[in-house]
């Protein structure tokens, strides 16, 4: 039996069409922390960020930084474990955890290249805050595009709304956003924008309108997170008191139809639903996992007959 087209352009089907193959992410922790938070990552951050800054938890406590060769080892460790496990071939080469282009162009260019060193990577991703992109960064992100290998920026945005921005102390603002995605699209950097749904004081007409501008710009990828309560954060402390709610599976399924159906047919779906580990989460408790959030996601979709760009000028997807 043949297996049902997502309604919507997913990540597995992307890597599948640009490579014709399975390509697996090598994520790193290469030391870096975020302006808020400063050189020790100590301080305080957005509010919902756990201490571990986004950093994949499978690189347990021991391997962050970059120092005594630690990121050659991480990169070697897992793509040793990746071929072992999977007969894996193709590798992206993911600096994932906190903000990724937080040092001087000079740092950076030395971490990437040794990163890069370690395999034929078809893939360079970054992620990063907005105010942490200039023309110099940019440019040297560039740089390590080629015939073989693109390089993709993940921005963080998680709302279009100053005040929202604020509230969760982001610390920056829409326009840094505006500024860092146009310094990226000039240079041809394949752009993924993260987003959070569920943010305290936003609703639906909120996200609807955080969606319909990023829409706008036509961004390459979309990172779609259900607000989560991580233990230990300032939004943690909050959720304890009563002062903000979650956002159930129910709700957050309506939300993404309603993104889906605002986001260009060509913007690559590269996730939908958090999946903080259960040890870490505080709230929600009762969310399905990603794969039934998924399957129920897929199912509503096909009832409605939604599907990606439903509502955008560029069409539908496929
Ligand atoms: S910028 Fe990212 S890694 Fe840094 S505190 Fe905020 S969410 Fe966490």
């Amino acid at each position: 039996m043949s297996k049902a087209r997502e309604p919507y352009y997913s990540y597995k089907r992307y890597l599948s069409e640009r490579y014709g193959t399975t390509v697996y992410r090598v994520s790193v922790d290469a030391g870096f922390s975020c302006p808020h938070r400063g050189a020790d990552r100590s301080g305080p951050g957005c509010i919902f960020c756990g201490p571990e800054g986004a950093r994949a938890p499978y690189l347990g406590d021991s391997s962050a930084g970059d120092e005594s060769g630690r990121l050659e080892a991480q990169i070697r460790g897992a793509l040793e474990f990746l071929k072992k496990r999977y007969g894996a071939r193709e590798f992206i080469l993911y600096f994932q955890a906190y903000s990724n282009t937080n040092a001087p162009a000079a740092r950076l260019k030395e971490l990437y290249d040794r990163g890069l060193s370690q395999a034929d990577f078809r893939e360079l991703v970054v992620s990063t805050r907005p105010d942490c992109v200039d023309r110099e960064k940019a440019d040297l992100l560039a740089s390590y595009k080629n015939g073989r290998r693109d390089v993709w920026i993940e921005l963080g945005l998680q709302s279009f709304h100053d005040r929202t921005l604020e509230r969760i102390n982001r610390g920056h603002t829409a326009a840094d956003f505006r500024d860092a995605f146009a310094l990226c699209r000039e240079r041809g950097l394949k752009i993924c924008v993260h987003l959070v749904f569920g943010l305290p004081g936003e609703g639906r007409p909120e996200i609807e309108a955080t969606v319909r501008e990023l829409a706008a710009l036509g961004p390459d990828g979309v990172k779609i997170h259900n607000l989560h309560v991580i233990a230990g954060t300032p939004l943690a402390e909050e959720y304890a008191r009563g002062l903000v709610k979650v956002p159930g599976a129910a709700e957050h399924l309506e939300r993404v139809i309603g993104a889906l159906e605002l986001l260009g047919p060509k913007t690559v779906i590269m996730r939908l639903v958090c999946d903080t580990p259960p040890a870490r989460l505080v709230a929600p408790r009762d969310f399905p996992d990603k794969q039934r959030f998924l399957a129920l996601l897929r199912a509503e979709m096909a009832r409605r007959g939604s599907c990606q760009g439903k509502s955008h000028p560029g069409g539908i997807y496929p």
